[in-house]
């Protein structure tokens, strides 16, 4: 397998029983990089074929292989040989994730540094305790334990191409499961460095299968697959819920990690600087297209003006550029696709009769018009049922509420589908845990926004999922739980007479 930096054009093959492959087809796809619309690398193309192949593999490394009767020692050991080498390719990953997610150099860093966590994390957590024992009558013995689920099939975004690939592989193997995994057919390139790696550690054949491709063929033959025992997918909720759909056949477990539209409130008594300076991070960082962004900042009334006329002059001030110069700090969107979806959002915002107050224009002058670059927006006068407040638009546009108090600040907040995240700014700390208390939300931030650490769980209320990442909880997804009673007195019940 050929992959190369710089002006080549990468080949980017499947990985499946420890095999690089080309498919069943040989079909390609092109992979754009975003902040010049160049052509960077090229992808095999899966198709139903290949993922049935891929499933095999995995099936049969879970049903006759070693992997999931290994100690948890002997697993954690290649967890953690993972996490050396994604820290030796540090540079080269985050150089890779940027030409192909678009993500500034600085945020793509980060993604590196905790994915190589990630896999140290569960490393150390799959060697902890997991079983239980129950105290019944003394004749007896109760307990549980844990086991993996099977094969499980991982279906990922384009938004954190390594990273969020790397929440659900390490814990799925650190569990003894085997898997299946499809990237976004977008950004398929950091995943292919990363199967790389499992080849140099020396992952046993067939464990971990990556078959690349669009969603409606690979994704969907993963979901319905009866080989499959689990599938955990992070994406759209309009995907997730015909995954749900899908994956009923077998009745396999799921595991849901959706959209948002989450709110950020910002209470008069907030720390000024401090609001506006998380409310720009909350929604531009990541150019929006972060699940969790903060994309409706609500706002209580005596500050609006002020806060709204600060929040302006600043993303006025955004440098916008392609991720790889080290002064930019926003990059593109994705891809043409989702840049036509944030500017159709914008003309919908301006239809319904909310004004934008800065950006929501492409970028069109030299250096720019070959890349998906969308100044940051941001929209006022806005009411609740509008499409913009209500819908993900996973873009750079930010749309601003206002409330008279407390009481109207949970009641917005709570007015949409979605149950992400949500943040809230005030020096009150009894109002400010009032306020997270009562929001239907699973990740929540108090003066401060975006944070999170592997130990916590991530996870969605309402529309925004089911199941969790991260964390112990994280962990649980992958794991079946037995339990078993062991008779102490082994002689006949003599329940029937005769
Ligand atoms: P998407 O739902 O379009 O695609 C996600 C993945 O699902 C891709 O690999 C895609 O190929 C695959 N897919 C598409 N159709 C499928 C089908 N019919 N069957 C099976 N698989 C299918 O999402 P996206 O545009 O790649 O990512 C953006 C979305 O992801 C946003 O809604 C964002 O909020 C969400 N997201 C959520 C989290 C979270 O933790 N809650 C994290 C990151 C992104």
């Amino acid at each position: 397998m050929v992959m190369e930096l710089g002006h080549k054009i990468m080949k980017l093959s499947m990985y499946i029983g420890g095999e690089w492959v080309e498919g069943d087809t040989n079909q390609k796809r092109k992979i754009i990089n975003p902040a010049t619309g160049k052509w960077i690398a090229e992808a095999a193309e899966g198709t139903v074929t290949d993922a049935r192949l891929a499933i095999q593999a995995a099936r049969k490394a879970f049903d006759e292989g070693e992997w999931p009767n290994l100690s948890a020692e002997e697993r954690a050991s290649y967890l953690l040989k993972v996490a050396d080498k994604i820290d030796e390719r540090h540079d080269e990953l985050m150089a890779l994730e940027t030409i192909d997610n678009g993500k500034p150099l600085r945020e793509a860093g980060y993604d590196m540094s905790d994915a190589a966590a990630c896999f140290r994390y569960y490393a150390g957590l799959i060697l902890a305790p997991h079983g239980e024992t129950y105290t019944v009558p003394d004749n007896m013995q109760a307990m549980v334990v844990r086991e993996p689920i099977g094969v499980c099939g991982l279906i990922v975004p384009w938004n954190y191409p390594l990273l969020m690939s790397v929440w659900k592989i390490a814990p799925a193997l650190a569990a003894g499961n085997t898997i299946v995994y499809k990237p976004s057919e977008v950004t398929p390139v950091t995943p292919t460095k990363l199967f790389e790696i499992f080849e140099e550690v020396g992952l046993p054949k067939g464990v971990a299968n990556m078959v690349m491709g669009a969603g409606e063929v690979v994704g969907n033959e993963i979901a319905v697959s009866d080989d499959v025992d689990m599938v955990s997918f992070t994406g759209g909720t309009d995907t997730g819920r015909h995954i749900m759909k899908a994956a009923s056949g077998n009745m396999k477990k799921i595991s849901l990690e959706l959209g948002g539209k989450s709110p950020n409130i910002i209470f008069a008594d907030a720390d000024f600087e401090t609001a506006v300076d998380y409310a720009l991070f909350g929604i531009y960082c990541g150019s929006g297209q972060v699940c969790s962004a903060g994309s409706r900042i609500l706002v209580e009334e005596s500050i609006q003006d002020k806060f709204i006329a600060r929040f302006v002059e600043r993303a006025n001030k955004i440098k916008v550029g392609p991720g790889n110069d080290p002064e930019t700090e926003m990059g593109p969107l994705v891809s043409q696709e989702q840049m036509d979806k944030v500017l159709k959002y914008i003309q919908i915002g301006i239809e319904e009769g909310a004004k934008l107050a800065c950006g929501g224009y492409r970028l069109t002058e030299d250096g720019y018009d070959q890349g998906f670059f969308v100044a940051p927006a941001a929209f006022i006068d806005t009411k609740p049922d509008m499409r913009i407040v209500q819908e993900e638009i996973f873009g750079p546009v930010v749309v601003f509420q206002t409330f008279k108090d407390e009481a109207e600040a949970i009641q917005l907040a709570n007015d949409t589908k979605y149950g992400l995240a949500g943040g809230v700014f005030t020096q009150d700390a009894a109002k400010a845990m009032r306020v997270i208390k009562k929001i239907r939300a699973g990740i929540t931030w108090v003066n401060t926004y975006h944070g999170t650490y592997n130990e916590a769980p991530w996870h969605g209320y309402k529309q925004s999922g089911i199941g969790s990442s991260l964390g112990t909880y994280g962990l649980d997804e992958f794991l079946e739980t037995k339990q078993i009673n062991f008779n102490l007195n082994v002689e006949p019940i003599g329940w029937f007479a005769n």
